[in-house]
């Protein structure tokens, strides 16, 4: 007997992903529940350049204003070397479609809240088991809360609970998150000069290092570089300081501007194989629970945008074969996303992965004799992704 579809969909994680499938899905004319484990919904004080797919996604929610109303407009003019020197300078027109937004994520997540207005958001509401039904019967999450535990029923499940995605390790139980070897610190700090509109990263052996400003006169900056997981340091803005003490002066002046309560760092983990699928009868995973991906190509937060807004044009409420929808939102994303994964990891290899002495001096003799009008073209086909029709 096939289970009768109620309209009832449930997200689990209310991040960019979650948050971003509730307000797709609510567009569609599903009644949505999003469970939540903090007890508020909320974001990391860290920045994010929001590029041309972002955008688009955020337009197919009605969330687009926010780009204008809270970020900045920044475009994108190269990478520098840690001496402040050019490897790639690209022209002052651009490339079309290059543009970015740089946006903090708390203003974007709040965004994304107002967006799913609409949608019962629970939070305190951890999610401890997951039966991912099928067509004969509804996916089901047992949750917990401080009234103790209940169990949540559903046409299908969306699954959008992060890097360490307990759905996935209820589903997938032989993938695991491994360790990139790299850490990131981050800091959004009060502009300390006159705020650029222009973008630029900076490699150097085996680091990163870049600023964007993310509006309200505010700059985000991360510094990326390899350290042994689970490293601890006692001052970490003195460490900070340390590992970028050859780079450029405007490293220097950013990381010296930064107050201690305004930095924080975050190794960076990679899933140990790629799913062969992100669909389990009526459950499908989206964002880092399904694709956690290197910050290299800026394209994580982006590509979770793409996943959720994808979740609600293709699974229809009058649809009666859901896991047969879930399959193809399946198709649409998990080449996409595995893509992605795979692009961040070469451009880590040719940047910010790359180790010290020759290597270095290999790929920025190679770099430099690419004309510009070819780097502009290169690499950001990416960028071109489609809002999919509704279904
Ligand atoms: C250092 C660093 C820099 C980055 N820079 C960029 C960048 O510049 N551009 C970019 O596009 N991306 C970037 N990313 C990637 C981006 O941050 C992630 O891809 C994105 O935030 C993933 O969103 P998500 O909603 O899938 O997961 P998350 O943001 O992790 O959200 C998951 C949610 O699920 C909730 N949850 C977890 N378990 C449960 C449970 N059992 N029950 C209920 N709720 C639960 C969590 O509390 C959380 O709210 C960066 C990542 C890192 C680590």
């Amino acid at each position: 007997m096939s289970y009768k579809a109620g309209r009832r969909a449930v997200v689990v994680g209310g991040g960019i992903a979650g948050l971003t499938a509730a307000a797709s899905l609510l567009r569609a004319g599903w009644q949505v529940r999003v469970l939540e484990r903090a007890i508020a919904f909320s974001e990391v004080g860290a920045g994010l350049g929001i590029t041309a797919n972002g955008r688009r996604a955020l337009a197919a929610i009605g969330a687009e204003a926010v780009l204008a109303r809270d970020g900045t407009p920044i475009r994108p003019v190269g990478t520098r070397l840690m001496d402040g020197s050019w490897l790639i300078k690209l022209s002052a027109a651009g490339q079309p479609g290059t543009q970015m937004y740089g946006m903090h994520r708390q203003r974007l997540h709040a965004a994304l809240v107002e967006a799913a207005c609409g949608a019962e958001l629970s939070t305190g509401s951890q999610v401890v088991d997951v039966r991912p039904g099928d067509t004969g019967s509804p996916a089901v999450v047992s949750v917990q809360t401080d009234q103790g535990e209940d169990q949540v029923e559903a046409d299908f499940l969306v699954a959008a609970d992060g890097l360490r995605s307990p759905t996935r390790k209820a589903l997938w139980p032989d993938r695991n998150v491994v360790a990139s070897g790299y850490t990131s610190w981050r800091a959004v700090i009060a502009a300390p000069g006159a705020v650029s509109s222009e973008f630029a990263m900076t490699w150097g052996p085996n680091a990163e290092f870049g600023a964007l400003p993310v509006g309200h006169g505010e700059i985000y900056w991360y510094g990326y570089a390899k350290l042994s997981p689970g490293t601890v340091f006692d001052d970490e803005r003195q460490a900070a300081r340390k590992r970028f003490a050859k780079w450029h002066d405007n490293t220097q002046a950013l990381i010296a501007a930064t107050a201690a309560d305004r930095l924080m760092r975050h190794d960076v983990w990679l899933l140990d194989r790629p799913l062969k699928s992100y669909v389990r009868g009526r459950t499908v995973l989206i964002g880092d629970a399904a694709h956690p991906m290197l910050p290299t190509l800026g394209q994580g937060a982006n590509s979770a945008l793409e996943d959720g807004v994808t979740v609600g044009r293709v699974v229809s409420p009058t649809v009666e074969d859901i896991p047969a929808a879930l399959r193809e939102v399946d198709r649409q994303r998990r080449r996409r996303t595995q893509g992605l994964v795979k692009q961040s990891a070469a451009m880590a290899r040719l940047g910010a992965h790359l180790g010290p002495g020759w290597k270095q001096r290999v790929r920025n003799a190679a770099f430099r004799r690419i004309p510009p009008a070819m780097a502009e073209r290169s690499g950001g086909g990416f960028l071109n992704w489609q809002v999919p029709d509704q279904v």
